[in-house]
């Protein structure tokens, strides 16, 4: 699993050519406050917010994630969600797209335009693939078609507060090339004079292709460990909506990526200098 990055100080290897990507190690171990929100941390309250006008859905909802040990609350209306992410910020949204006084694609722009980082999970209707595109362009980290178990929700929410192993994680800092830095810790991306929001699935992303620099990605690879899917056998395009989100962020020119490339036919790999 470990990228086989020559990292060792005195290590019997010859010095290696200047990298493109300069990674900047920070003081070991990091304070906690430092720390990424652990999805291990057992004693930390989980909350979730579900924002869904089916009343007897939301209720449903709300029920399956209190008895998993989830902190679950429901708002029935749009601009109500938007008031009750801003005043309580919870960890995960579950988020309906069709609703009262304001839909689920502005809600998520909004929060993601504030820098809102909360897992959202958006629910679609069957025949909504439109709006399943513009979900996670918007900023969705996963989505769910109704009509669903409660079950399955929870399955789904459950893996979205698993992070990537960062036993072997590269640094926290990345300097990238145009001046660019990307900060895995804190979920910051610095840039021409301005800080991006990264969300904790797209740091997972980023930290999951350097770790496995030496070798192409898959969308299956990234599906299964990055996602925690348990079958891969389903659509892929969350993982290139969210490829095409993290290279805006990161690559000097999204328009021709050099970090993040796409293997054809095979999936994706970090460049590594
Ligand atoms: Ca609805």
């Amino acid at each position: 699993m470990d990228s086989g990055r020559v990292s060792s100080p005195y290590g019997p290897f010859p010095a290696p050519p200047k990298p493109l990507i300069t990674q900047v190690k920070l003081p070991y171990p990091l304070p906690p406050e430092t720390m990424p929100q652990s999805a291990h941390s057992q004693s930390k309250t989980r909350t979730v917010l579900v924002v869904e006008d089916e009343q007897a859905l939301a209720l449903g909802i709300e029920d399956a994630l209190n008895v998993a040990g989830f902190q679950a609350s429901v708002v029935h209306d749009g601009k109500l969600a938007l008031e009750s992410v801003r005043a309580n910020a919870p960890d995960l949204i579950v988020l309906d797209l069709m609703l009262p006084s304001m839909n689920g694609i502005d809600i998520l722009r909004n929060l993601r335009a504030d820098g809102v980082r909360s897992r959202v999970l958006i629910l679609t209707a069957m025949a909504g693939e439109d709006d399943l595109i513009r979900g996670l362009e918007a900023g969705a980290d996963d989505y769910m078609k109704k009509p669903f178990s409660p079950r399955e929700l929870v399955a789904r929410v459950e893996a979205q507060f698993r992070r990537v192993n960062m036993d072997s994680s590269p640094a926290e800092i990345l300097e990238l090339p145009g001046d660019i830095r990307v900060d895995l810790a804190r979920l910051e991306v610095h840039r021409d004079g301005q800080v991006i929001p990264l969300t904790p699935r797209e740091a997972d992303i980023l930290a999951y292709l350097i770790q496995h620099s030496d070798r192409v990605v898959t969308r299956d690879d990234l599906l299964l460990d990055v996602w925690h899917y348990k079958s891969a056998n389903i659509e892929t395009r969350t993982v290139d909506i969210h490829i095409v989100g993290l290279r805006r962020k990161v690559e000097p020119d999204a328009t021709q990526p050099t970090l993040i490339q796409t293997v054809r036919g095979k999936g994706y790999r970090w460049h590594d200098a």
